[in-house]
């Protein structure tokens, strides 16, 4: 089966499309390397192309015979999200209206997107399970609801089915340490932790140590890059049958930012300046997943539930890796 990989070159996108080979699934990546690396997928068929080129992704989807896409390409920065929400709007939501015609035109009815936690804004209960209310905080997370809306009433003309997978902390290198993160700017937790191991950066800077936590970090749910994919393949397979399947993707374990930091240090050796720092706003104290509607339904398996190995992929690809992806 023949799957477009949009936003493929992406951190999530590339593991995606490595993951769909394996399992003898033809992946054609789509993405305009905006924010994406083409070396991470050069083994692999790409289409050079904007979400909003919509003569490109109907002669795509036909010529190229596509049975499903998966969705990755979108601006995920949340503090940006706040300074630009049209941009954000236009990026994540009308960009991806243009994908679902161009997809609805093709005939082509199988889609699986990338959603967030940042839907459920500040959570009332931990762990989340995915009725509770989604009351986003910020307009990356608002963007993303809006998909799975459109994506929602879509599926009821019987001419989509769809899978939104609303991600936790995705983190770590895929294909034995190989294919990594690397965004510009970083924001991310472990990433940033690890180039102050590496002596990149000056410091890592704790935003709030105050929370109602038992060391006053805030508490997060990361998640393997290759089990965050392997959910994704399960969905994929589902939508044989489903036309709308809604899941939570994470460890359901949840560990603080003095953790991480404690982890990366372990995991590299590396001793390194950790700087107290104001909190970042719209940060809840602790997100978690309840991720058993997954593990029963889709017969999902981690394997990385443990932070120290995930740390381990992401420090050999960091430390292989100093200067991030050539290309
Ligand atoms: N964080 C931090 N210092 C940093 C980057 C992040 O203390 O330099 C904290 C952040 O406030 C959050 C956690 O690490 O509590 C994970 O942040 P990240 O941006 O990686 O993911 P998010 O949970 O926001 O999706």
């Amino acid at each position: 089966m023949k799957v477009l990989v949009c936003g493929g070159a992406g951190y999530i996108g590339s593991n995606m499309t490595y993951i769909l080979a394996e399992n003898d699934y033809e992946p054609i990546v789509y993405d305009n390397l905006s924010k994406g690396h083409a070396s991470a997928i050069k083994k692999f068929e790409l289409v050079r192309g904007d979400l909003a080129d919509t003569e490109l992704l109907e002669k795509t989807l036909a010529e190229k015979k596509i049975e499903a896409v998966m969705h990755f390409a979108a601006f995920i920065e949340v503090g940006e999200s706040m300074q630009n929400p049209l941009e954000f709007y236009r990026n994540n939501v009308s960009n991806t209206q243009n994908l679902l015609s161009a997809m609805e035109k093709c005939g082509v009815g199988k889609f699986v997107f990338s959603s967030t936690a940042a839907v459920y804004g500040m959570p009332d209960a931990v762990p989340i399970i995915e009725e509770l209310p989604k009351q986003a905080i910020n307009s990356y997370g608002e963007t993303k609801w809006a998909v799975e809306r459109m994506c929602h009433f879509q599926s009821l003309t019987g001419r989509l089915n769809y899978a939104a997978l609303r991600y936790f902390n995705a983190c770590g290198a895929g294909q034995n340490g190989t294919i990594g993160e690397d965004h510009s700017p970083e924001s991310h937790l472990i990433p940033l932790i690890i180039a102050a191991a590496m002596g990149k950066r000056e410091d890592v800077k704790i935003f709030g140590n105050d929370y109602p936590t038992p060391d006053g970090t805030c508490i997060r749910d990361y998640i393997h890059i290759e089990d965050l994919c392997s959910a994704h393949l399960l969905a994929l397979q589902k939508l044989d049958s489903q036309s709308e399947l809604l899941y939570n993707l994470g460890n359901g374990k949840g560990y603080s930012v003095s953790q991480v930091i404690e982890t990366v240090k372990r995991v590299s050796g590396k001793d390194f300046k950790v700087t107290a720092s104001p909190r970042r706003p719209g940060d809840p104290p602790v997100l978690t997943a309840d991720a058993t509607k997954a593990i029963k339904e889709l017969n999902w398996q981690v394997k990385y539930p443990e932070l120290e190995k995930i740390v381990e992929t992401a420090w050999k690809w960091h430390s292989e890796n100093p200067d991030g992806y050539v290309d």
